[in-house]
C-alpha cells in the first residue's frame, strides 16, 4: 500500500465501491473490441466508451485513484497484444500546456509510458498542441473535425518517424487522432496504427470499416 492509498483508500474506479481500484464486476462489463480502422490504419480499442470503463477513464482524469493508471494500462496492453500489431515505437495525443498544468499530467501520455514499458519499445514524444480547443462535447462530427484542424505540430527536433503508434485515452469521433495523426505527416512521420482505451460506439463515416467490424469516428 502506498502513501496516497491511506489518503484515498481504493475505491472501484467504475462503480465507487470500497476496497479496490477495478472490482471484477466492472472488469466483466468491458466487451473486447474487434480491431477496426481509422483512415486506413488499424484502430485497436480496450472497450467501448460506455458503462464502467467510461466512468473509469473519467475517474482516472479527475480524481486522485493512484491504483487506476495500473488497472487501465494493463487492459490497454491486453487490447494491444490481443491485435497481434507489432508497434515499433508509440507517441501520444498532447494535452495542451495550459490544461496540463491544470491537470498536472497527461493522461495519454500516462498510459503510452506504461504501454512502452510492457512492449520494450521507445515511447516518442514530439506532438504539441497549438491552442486550446473547446471541448469537443456536443460538436457533430464535421465541427469537430473543423475544430481540429491544425491543433498539433511535430515540435521535436528529430523527425518522427515512420509507423508510429498513436496513444489516446477515447476515440471518439477520431477528429482527434486524425488531427494529430496529420501533424505527424506533415513532419515526415507517419501513423502506423491508432491505440485507445475506449471508443464510441456510433463511429461516423469518417473511418473506419474493415468487413464485419465497425468504425471510430
Ligand atoms: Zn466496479
Amino acid at each position: 500500500m502506498n502513501f496516497l492509498d491511506l489518503i484515498f483508500p481504493p475505491r472501484c474506479g467504475g462503480c465507487g465501491r470500497e476496497g479496490v481500484a477495478w472490482c471484477d464486476a466492472c472488469a466483466a462489463r468491458v466487451q473486447p473490441q474487434p480491431l477496426a480502422t481509422l483512415n486506413g490504419m488499424p484502430l485497436v480499442a480496450a472497450g467501448r466508451l460506455d458503462g464502467p470503463l467510461q466512468q473509469a477513464i473519467h475517474t482516472y482524469k479527475y480524481r486522485p485513484r493512484p491504483g487506476l493508471a495500473s488497472v487501465l494500462g494493463e487492459l490497454l496492453w491486453r487490447a494491444t497484444a490481443a491485435s497481434n500489431l507489432e508497434l515499433a515505437a508509440l507517441t501520444y495525443i498532447p494535452l495542451h500546456p495550459q490544461r496540463r498544468r491544470e491537470r498536472g499530467f497527461n493522461q495519454a501520455e500516462r498510459l503510452a509510458r506504461a504501454l512502452a514499458g510492457r512492449l520494450a519499445v521507445p515511447l516518442v514524444g514530439g506532438l504539441t498542441r497549438l491552442r486550446p480547443t473547446p471541448a469537443q462535447v456536443g460538436l457533430s462530427q464535421p465541427e469537430r473535425q473543423v475544430n481540429m484542424l491544425g491543433a498539433f505540430e511535430w515540435a521535436a527536433t528529430a523527425p518522427p518517424p515512420r509507423g508510429l503508434a498513436l496513444v489516446d485515452d477515447v476515440c471518439t469521433t477520431g477528429a482527434t487522432l486524425t488531427a494529430a495523426a496529420e501533424a505527424v505527416a506533415r513532419a515526415g512521420g507517419s501513423i502506423g496504427a491508432f491505440v485507445v482505451l475506449a471508443r464510441a460506439q456510433t463511429l461516423p463515416a469518417l473511418a473506419v470499416t474493415l468487413p464485419g467490424q465497425s468504425t471510430c469516428p
